[in-house]
């Protein structure tokens, strides 16, 4: 990877990490703005803790999300962003680019997933094969 590129990806993170921030910093200031009436009145109580749960929901979200960020800028400081966290090869600029907070190369992407579905249909498997022996006995 360029430095250039790395610049690149860099203001990317930066941007997002700052976007996020101010996103966080606007629910905030939209709770003070109930004012003490609002919150005797049931109804708009119902609708405010839905409107909180649908905010913290997307609150969660986008920490999770800061978190890959800010994983990603420690990985460009320590100049192995870029580099699959499984095998150590570069992963593909384009993957970079379409999802610039990935840690695993393709081919070990696909590997992990393949993996994971193999878990799932095999402890689906078990459970079939259970089932069905619990019917014949
Ligand atoms: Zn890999």
């Amino acid at each position: 990877m360029t430095k250039d590129k790395l610049k690149k990806f860099k203001r990317i993170f930066e941007k997002q990490r700052d976007e996020i921030a101010v996103k966080g910093g606007g629910i905030i200031r939209d709770d003070f703005l109930v004012s003490p009436d609002d919150r005797f009145d049931e109804i708009d109580q119902a609708a405010t803790d839905i409107d909180k749960e649908m905010r913290m929901r997307l609150c969660n979200r986008e920490t999770l999300y800061l978190k890959k960020v800010d994983e990603a800028l420690r990985r460009i400081e320590e100049g192995i962003f870029g580099e699959c966290d499984e095998c150590g090869e570069d992963i593909e600029f384009r993957r970079l680019e379409a999802r610039p907070t990935a840690t695993l190369c393709v081919s070990c992407k696909e590997e992990q997933e393949r993996k994971e579905g193999l878990t799932a249909a095999g402890r689906q498997h078990k459970s079939l094969g259970q089932a069905f022996s619990r019917r014949t006995a």
